[in-house]
């Protein structure tokens, strides 16, 4: 998996100030693989590692995590950039005067018919407006009544089928008809090839030219891996293209191709079918679309809540001090709070690439857990600053007044001197070899 071998990559570096040209590279390498494996066609790959890598050099080092993971979280950004940013995206173009046209567009196969009528549902449902189907698949019979049926589960209007018509014909008749009959939109399912010819191209911009549609969706499989890019390209050229829609984001797919197709053709996705069902139409989110490619969002949850959360100052001076071979009971202190930030141990060991059921087990028989964070954090509010400084000075009568004003036993302040003294070895440990925080400590 990838964060194994990142973690691999990166089991010999020691802490730096800055990611370094040997760090990024080290990680792009896995990143380039993982790219690949979710579909994204190879030049694309070729140039997002390029512009990423630019990006990533030089990045302040965020010490709580492994640089390679936060190569990967920098990814996943540029990622979501690429994708069209964070947030919704701009939703479906509808302005002017009704009927206005909507143009499916794409290979057979790809989800055209289905997609249509999803789309009208949509229209209908969340904007209130009135649409009409028309299929102008005049190859196969069996199509037209696909979304004649379609249109009934998704409750559009459709336009009556008329045999002999061409395609161009029936796009007038269903603007004519949308125009006649008060509808707002009209949306045309166009016929597709299971490759890209020019009769088919020909035929969509002559329907492009009739119906002069706000908006031209180009319909793809997400599992269309390395043709992505020549189908975008060739739709793109000859069709004005307004978006993408990506089906069969339920499948196994990896969803390379939103990457590669967003990239040729510089279109924002849509939205994306999750479903057969005439309501599996989701709106499209770039930060998932991202994780799933990276097929990591662990990962990147991780890196994103402890960029957020690490005090760097503090991290900063705990490092030295680390680098020094101390740390008092205040440091701990901290760390129990980061971690209660993180999600608590359950969270972070979730997170962590290699934290197996052993390792897990022998936690818990040291009876680390989120209760005992908890229990601990109260015994060392408990503490003068003093005492917490030098844990030296806790002698029994000290300790009966600790464990008193944090309501246990004398034991389990005695307990955590124990973890605190084992702490601070381990801490000088990893402290030597660069210091990652208590989590870079516990990684085994
Ligand atoms: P067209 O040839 O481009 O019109 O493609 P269709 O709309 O006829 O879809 C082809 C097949 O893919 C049909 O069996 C659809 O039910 C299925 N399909 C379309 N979109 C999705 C989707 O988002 N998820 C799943 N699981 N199946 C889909
Ligand atoms: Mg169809």
């Amino acid at each position: 998996a990838l964060t194994e071998r990142l973690s691999k990559a990166f089991d010999s570096l020691t802490g730096r100030g800055i990611l370094s040209e040997k760090d990024v590279d080290a990680a792009l390498r896995e990143i380039r693989v993982a790219l690949l494996e979710a579909d994204v066609a190879l030049p694309v790959v070729k140039d997002f590692v390029t512009k990423v890598r630019e990006r990533a050099i030089g990045e302040d080092v965020i010490k709580a995590v492994a640089p390679g993971q936060q190569v990967v979280k920098i990814v996943h950004d540029a990622l979501v950039d690429l994708l069209g940013g964070p947030g919704e995206p701009e939703g479906l173009s509808l302005e002017g005067e009704p009927p206005v046209a909507i143009l499916m567009a794409g290979l057979q196969g790809s989800g055209k018919t289905t997609t249509a009528a999803k789309l009208a549902r949509r229209i209908q449902k969340t904007e209130k407006k009135k649409v009409l189907l028309a299929s102008l698949d005049t190859r196969r019979p069996a199509a037209m009544e696909q979304l004649q049926q379609m249109a009934a589960q998704a409750e559009a209007g459709f336009l009556p089928i008329v045999p002999g018509q061409t395609a161009v014909e029936i796009a007038r008749r269903a603007m004519n008809a949308g125009r006649l009959q008060g509808y707002d939109v009209v949306i045309l399912d166009t016929a597709g090839r299971t490759s890209i010819d020019e009769e088919l191209m020909a035929e969509a911009k002559a329907i492009s030219d009739v119906a002069r549609p706000r908006e031209t969706l180009l319909v793809a499989d997400a599992l269309t891996g390395q043709d992505a890019v020549e189908t975008a390209r060739r739709f793109n050229e000859r069709l004005p293209l307004t978006g993408l829609v990506l089906t069969r984001m339920d499948g196994d797919g990896r969803g390379g191709a939103a990457l590669s197709m967003r990239h040729v053709t510089g279109l924002p996705v849509k939205f994306v079918g999750v479903s057969e069902k005439v309501d599996g139409l989701d709106v499209f989110d770039a930060s998932r679309m991202a994780g799933r490619i990276l097929g990591r969002g662990d990962i990147v949850s991780l890196v994103e809540r402890a960029a957020e959360d690490v005090d760097k100052e503090k991290a900063e001076r705990l490092a030295r001090k680390m680098a020094k071979g101390k740390f008092d009971l205040e440091d701990m202190a901290d760390q129990f709070a980061q971690m209660q930030k993180m999600g608590g141990l359950a969270g972070i060991m979730g997170f962590l690439p290699g934290m197996n059921k052993a390792a897990q087990g022998q936690m818990a028989a040291a009876g680390l857990d989120d209760r005992m964070l908890k229990r601990q954090g109260a015994i060392i509010s408990s503490m003068t600053r003093e005492e917490r400084r030098k844990p030296d000075l806790l002698k029994a009568s000290r300790k009966r007044r600790i464990a008193a004003g944090a309501g246990v036993e004398v034991q389990d302040v005695n307990r955590l001197l124990k973890m605190h003294r084992q702490m601070a070895d381990m801490m000088k440990k990893v402290g030597k070899k660069g210091p990652k925080g208590l989590m870079g400590g516990l990684t085994p």
